[in-house]
């Protein structure tokens, strides 16, 4: 007979029986639902326990979000919960699982996650670990302990000189010395300090971490080998920034030009990051991919370029560039030309109108708008493709229309339609009744957003001003 054990094994990732879900994950392709039984969740961790049969409010109504958390690491949670054992540790998941380990108070899992990390340090990765030794000090303490002894007199010379040297955070950096055993040669203890004093400089002057775009000049990024197909044609490109401290640095609502070379002559675009701007040592594009055809002869050769590139290859952004930027609790800084001063103008309402990969100006103001859950702005996109194959991360925009339903609304629009069975939204361009129908009426506190192909901004440009919106309520996304 099976014994009870066993049983949990086979509910493991398993909607059977299920009676919560938790949502993982914060990108538009990482977030990933699991479903799982409250009682076993919280039979094991204290924590569950309290939060399935305290008195807190019932969190079943929707899936409940981990942002924080990597898909990986939830699924090591969930494995340790459910069949006492890890088996997909990986360097970039185990600090997560040791994370998710102690806010769950799983003391097991902790001892599986040190484990798995001890086994792991050595000196080329002490010094990029160290942060983390540091952050989970109390709750891994023999991780911190492993990783000063690697840096000793031996190792202390090539670390002083790492390139990652100047970027360890300040509570690492007090760990790593001064200890009287570290012996250095003084220039490159001098040299270390140096950078590391710019990088607290720059801390102290506002700047969080350094950025890598600045409107006067051209920085070099890396793409990371790492893509991911959105939909036939658009694909989420993933860049590296020059260290896993630096952010894109491009605020919600702004975006990028980036340069390639083809044949020798130099070709631009504009791009819009879809990952977070607080997101460290990467940034990521979502960006359509236009091959020759018979109206466009050409294509898009940047586009086109960036769909060839290799890991490892070169491309150049520079930015941000915009006139509009989200702030916070519906405040957008808004410049009504390049020389213009910037003026902060609360928004209650925000009719958003997207076509085609237009959409990627509108997703990370909905994201950072929604996440903070206040009960405004509102904000009601209509969002134009030719087919229903063609919408650019729909689950996404579905999952946010669904979870926040009483501040976004969203309406999808299509030329024409792959799946009419399933279609329960509307077929056409974006019209002055569609408009009519979405969009917030006209005030001082409402701002309509439009990005798309030419022709249609244009003609929902007129349709606006046909609709009693004046001017200073509609901001039109365009290249500088
Ligand atoms: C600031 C900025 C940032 C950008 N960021 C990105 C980015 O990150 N990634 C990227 O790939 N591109 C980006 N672009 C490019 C831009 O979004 C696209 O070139 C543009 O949206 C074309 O979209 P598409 O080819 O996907 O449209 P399509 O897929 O061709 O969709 C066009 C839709 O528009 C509708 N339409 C066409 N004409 C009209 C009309 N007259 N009236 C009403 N509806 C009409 C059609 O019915 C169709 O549904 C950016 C552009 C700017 C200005």
């Amino acid at each position: 007979m099976a014994k009870l054990g066993d049983h949990a094994k086979k509910l493991l990732f398993c909607g059977d029986m299920s009676d919560i879900q938790f949502a993982v994950g914060r990108d538009y392709d990482t977030v990933k639902i699991f479903p799982a039984q409250k009682v076993i969740m919280g039979l094991r961790s204290a924590v569950f326990h309290t939060m399935f049969y305290g008195n807190l409010p019932d969190p079943c109504a929707a899936p409940i979000d981990i942002p924080d958390i990597l898909p990986e690491a939830f699924a090591n949670l969930l494995s340790y919960i459910y069949t006492d054992a890890v088996t997909n540790f990986t360097p970039e998941n185990v600090f997560q699982t040791l994370m998710c380990a102690d806010k769950y108070d799983l003391p097991l899992l902790l001892a599986l996650c040190t484990d798995f990390i001890l086994g792991l340090l050595n000196v080329d990765n002490c010094l990029h670990n160290l942060d983390n030794a540091v952050l989970y000090a109390n709750a891994a303490p023999d991780v911190l302990v492993k990783c000063l002894c690697l840096i000793n007199d031996e190792s202390a010379k090539t670390l002083w000189q790492s390139d990652q040297f100047h970027v360890v955070g300040q509570a690492a950096l007090q760990a790593f010395d001064p200890r009287d055993a570290l012996t250095a040669a003084a220039d490159d203890i001098f040299s270390s300090v140096e950078k590391w004093v710019e990088f607290l400089r720059k801390v102290r002057d506002g700047i969080t971490f350094p950025t890598v775009t600045t409107p006067e000049a051209q920085v070099t990024i890396r793409f990371s080998g790492d893509k991911k197909a959105l939909t036939s044609d658009t694909t989420r490109f993933r860049f590296e920034l020059p260290s896993n401290v630096h952010v894109s640095g491009v605020p919600v609502g702004k975006f990028v030009k980036m340069t390639v070379t083809v044949d020798g002559r130099s070709e631009t675009q504009c791009y819009t990051p879809i990952s977070d701007p607080k997101d460290r040592g990467f940034v990521d594009f979502a960006i359509k991919v236009y091959p020759p055809n018979a109206a466009n002869p050409n294509g898009s050769v940047v586009s086109q370029c960036i769909n060839k590139l290799q890991k490892g290859d070169e491309v150049c952004i520079s930015g941000p560039y915009g006139l509009l930027s989200y702030d916070k609790n519906g405040i957008f800084v808004i410049k009504a030309n390049e020389k213009s001063a910037a003026e902060y103008k609360e928004i209650r309402r925000i009719g958003m109108v997207a076509a085609g990969s237009g959409v990627t100006a509108m997703i990370p103001i909905l994201r950072a708008m929604l996440k903070e859950n206040l009960e405004a702005p509102k904000c009601s996109l209509v969002y134009s493709n030719p087919t229903d194959q063609d919408i650019i991360m729909k689950s996404e925009l579905n999952y946010m229309a669904s979870k926040y339903r009483k501040r976004f609304k969203l309406w999808y629009l299509v030329d024409r339609l792959c799946n009419p069975s399933l279609w329960k939204y509307g077929v056409g361009q974006i019209s002055k009744d569609w408009l009519k129908d979405w969009m917030p009426k006209p005030d001082n506190e409402v701002v309509v957003l439009v990005c798309g192909p030419k022709e249609m901004v244009d003609n929902c440009k007129k349709l606006l001003l046909g609709l009693n919106y004046i001017n200073d309520m509609i901001h039109v996304f365009s290249a500088p």
